[in-house]
């Protein structure tokens, strides 16, 4: 018997989903290029951009400059200030929340700061549904929430959102997701990522990895998370857990202790308080300016941030040429503290995958840092707030407004 194939319906809802994806994250496009892009005839894309722009997703507007003569294809542009999503970024010295809008704009950014201070759900989840509130008073009346999405530093459940590890604050099994939700009271549900995983995504989707089919990310903020793409698609392995690079064993025998209970991690070796420690700054400032001190100082030519950089980015490049063995990238990239420590020992981290990395494997990746900065994690939880509403656009709006 045949199989019956997609009906008319499902094509349709199907391309309404990819015409606004490429407006979402291309920005405004002609109808011409949107029928080029998507291979599909003129009169089809005025149909589904119609249904949109009657939808209020987007709007059709003639270009400034066309320079052409004859009549100009109309510029399809997201609804960027009318559709929002809410974003949280969890990490371990930060809170954020932002209204971003369709298109990926940041309309409304709130950050409050993160005592280290062990299991704090409560206190969490209060603080970001307080700056959601004051996001939310600032909104346009007119506006609309489509999506919920959070970034938390640690493993998360996909579904409901539950980080059942997260070593750096201690949490075990904490319902993060749900009480953020029943804490907002928007109705919506809350999409939860690791937020390495939502930085690889974000990068592969707005950063520097846009257009690599194979990309490794790594990302640092106390410890090491890490996100991998693969075939343009997330590894997240058989219960969404996949790519903790930051505990892949690099020093077994004499490494030092990780927060995992385990011994010679790569985030024991490179993390945070492995610079600090190697840099004799063990007692002066941590965080993010714990690190740019260090790297500063190794900048200006002392020789003990010097040596310790050089010790860290000689493990670092231990990671990264076992990474490329393992996956062949085309690209690895360097996000938040890793940012600075990549730029601080980034000879080190070469000598050592040309050491380390098989020939065939290295011969064409590139090594480069996160372009998206501190939000990268933010604009990967917005992504996820943003996921639903890109493939069923109609109906998800229908539910979100009725
Ligand atoms: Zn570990």
């Amino acid at each position: 018997m045949l199989k019956a194939g997609p009906s008319q319906e499902e094509i349709r809802q199907h391309n309404l989903g990819t015409l606004l994806r490429h407006v979402h994250l291309g920005g405004p496009v002609s109808r011409t290029v949107l029928a080029d892009r998507m291979g599909l005839n003129r009169s089809t894309i005025m149909a589904l951009t119609s249904e949109l722009t009657s939808a209020g997703l987007v709007r059709e507007e003639l270009p400034k400059e066309t320079g052409r003569a004859g009549r100009p294809s109309l510029v399809v542009r997201p609804e960027s200030d009318r559709v929002y999503v809410l974003a949280f970024d969890v990490a371990v010295d930060r809170l954020v929340a932002a209204r971003v809008g369709l298109g990926g704009k940041i309309l409304d950014r709130r950050e409050a700061v993160r005592a280290r201070a062990g299991a704090d759900l409560d206190d969490v989840v209060e603080v970001l549904a307080g700056l959601a509130r004051r996001i939310h008073r600032e909104a346009a009346p007119d506006s609309i929430c489509v999506g919920v999405g959070a970034a938390y530093c640690g493993m998360i459940r996909p579904g409901d959102g539950m980080v059942r590890f997260g070593p750096n604050m201690g949490w075990v099994d904490q319902a993060f997701g749900a009480e953020l939700g029943l804490r907002l009271g928007l109705g919506l549900p809350v999409s939860v990522g690791n937020e390495a995983h939502l930085g690889a995504l974000a990068e592969h989707e707005r950063g520097v990895g846009i257009g690599f089919a194979n990309l490794v990310y790594l990302h640092g903020d106390v410890g090491v998370g890490g996100g991998i793409i693969v075939g343009g698609k997330l590894l997240d392995g058989d219960g969404g857990y996949g790519c903790e690079l930051g505990h892949m064993i690099v020093n077994p025998y004499n490494g030092r202790p990780c927060g995992c209970g385990s011994r010679g991690c790569l985030e024991a070796e490179v993390g945070e308080q492995a610079l600090l420690d190697a840099a004799g700054r063990a007692s002066e400032l941590v965080g993010h300016d714990g690190i740019r001190a260090v790297v500063d100082a190794a900048g200006r030519g002392d020789l003990a941030a010097q040596n310790a950089l050089d010790r860290i980015g000689d493990w670092l490049g231990i990671g990264v040429a076992n990474l490329i063995n393992l996956f062949n990238p085309g690209l690895v990239i360097f996000g938040g503290m890793l940012r600075d420590i990549y730029r601080g020992s980034a000879d080190q981290v070469h000598r050592r995958v040309a050491a380390n990395g098989l020939v065939i494997s290295r011969e064409k990746v590139q090594l480069r840092t996160s372009v998206l900065g501190n939000d990268v994690t933010l604009i990967g939880a917005a992504e996820l707030a943003f996921s639903e509403i890109l493939a069923r656009p109609l109906e998800v709006l229908a539910r979100t407004t009725s």
